[in-house]
């Protein structure tokens, strides 16, 4: 039972009242009832006549938005810690990864590593499976990734000797942490494949690639499901040949889910709003975050050796304007995508919960607030900044029934 117990004195059953919830498209005036002990979101009417639960604890939102959790499907690292270093024991693995999901509790739980059996509230956010970017990118298409360490894969074995078989398995065996993979398709005999990579239940995301329109749609053909930070680090949209880009214009039924890294600096407003209007069921916000996140301007070593250059949200590789990843939080995405887009504040916070939860197969359990679904939630308050108009906030973040973080007592502490 995942979300078995929490802190002894945690009030059993929670109804939040006088709150927004949302629900499609729309913010939707109604109640919602959790239940700490099985960490699931109850039936409200059921919980009252048929169960007999009566709430232990009602809590008054003030009019604010109750959302599902959000869930990041692209992030290297945070709280100093970077998922892309190998760590010299498990037990040192283990203790980042916790550092990392505390800190993002308190912007709403995310996506990244691996997911353990019986995930606990109070360790902050939830890890749903790994995304794995590279090795089997194109060259020309790099990014800040070392060309020393790329790979072109002939065969599947190639793909086995690098991630290692039992990373591969088909299912049932498929226990693997891995549950996407980023590779450029036109890259060695990669198109040939996406095939058996996806039939281990992987998802095969377009990425790092220089694949023309026609590769590009072959790609999906054979099962490519999600495109990578759209726009960075592939061929550009050309108007003889749209590149990656064109799959937006596909019918509905080849049409892949893309990331879109929201931060003001990677992409255009514009590119956005034209990418989501050409495809609004499958815009998914990312933030690309890496561990210098939360951390001091200035330069800090880089995994492959170079340096890295923290200016604000800025991340460039030194001695160049090379984009190094980000430092903003999924939530500022959601605020940057709603003002650019002219998405309603409901689909705005869709493309960081439901729309990656449909990405991921797990739209009945995560990025929703029906019955049954994980009582993952995040409290949304709403400020009228001067320069930047509406933004939203997180104010509490809810994991299994349980409150793991509450941004009023901190600043209550603080001051
Ligand atoms: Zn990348």
């Amino acid at each position: 039972m995942p979300g078995k117990t929490s802190a002894p004195n945690t009030p059993r059953i929670t109804k939040f009242t006088n709150c927004r919830l949302v629900r499609g498209s729309s913010l939707v005036e109604q109640d919602l009832w959790i239940d700490s002990l099985t960490g699931k979101i109850l039936k409200d009417q059921e919980a009252f006549y048929e169960l007999h639960l009566s709430p232990d604890e009602i809590i008054d939102l003030g009019g604010r938005i109750l959302a599902p959790g959000l869930i990041d499907t692209q992030l290297n690292g945070a709280q100093g810690f970077d998922f892309s270093v190998p760590c010299a024991t498990k037990d040192e693995y283990d203790q980042g990864l916790r550092l990392v999901n505390q800190g993002l509790a308190r912007t709403g739980p995310p996506f990244p590593w691996p997911r353990r059996n019986n995930p606990h509230p109070l360790d902050g956010a939830e890890s749903l499976g790994a995304h794995v970017e590279g090795p089997f990118i194109s060259p020309g298409r790099n990014g800040i990734h070392k060309p020393e360490v790329l790979r072109s894969a002939q065969t599947y074995d190639d793909l086995l000797h690098c991630y290692g078989a039992s990373n591969l398995a088909p299912p049932p065996q498929h226990t693997s942490p891995i549950k996407m993979i980023t590779a450029a398709p036109e890259v060695g005999n990669m198109m040939a494949q996406i095939p058996h990579i996806t039939d281990t239940g992987i998802i095969y995301s377009i990425g790092h690639s220089d694949a023309t329109y026609e590769q590009a749609i072959s790609a999906t053909h054979a099962g490519a499901r999600m495109i990578t930070h759209l726009f960075n680090a592939m061929r550009p949209f050309y108007h003889r040949n749209p590149g990656v880009f064109g799959l937006l214009g596909q019918s509905e039924r080849r049409r892949p889910f893309y990331g879109v890294i929201a931060d003001g600096i990677h992409l255009h407003p514009t590119s956005i709003k034209i990418a989501y209007n050409a495809h609004p069921e499958g815009l998914v916000l990312v933030t690309d975050a890496m561990r210098l996140c939360g951390l001091p301007d200035g330069v800090y070593e880089w995994t492959n050796g170079e340096r890295i250059v923290k200016t604000g949200a800025r991340l460039t590789l030194e001695g160049s304007d090379k984009i190094a990843g980000s430092s903003a939080t999924l939530i500022e995405c959601v605020n940057n995508f709603r003002r650019w887009s002219g998405a309603s504040t409901a689909d705005a916070i869709n493309a960081a919960t439901a729309v990656p939860a449909r990405l991921l197969g797990l739209e009945k359990v995560k990025g929703c607030l029906d019955a049954g679904a994980d009582a993952d939630l995040v409290v949304l308050g709403e400020s009228d900044d001067p320069y930047s108009g509406p933004t939203l906030t997180v104010d509490q973040v809810w994991k299994f029934g349980v409150k793991i973080h509450d941004a009023d007592k901190v600043t209550a502490v603080a001051v």
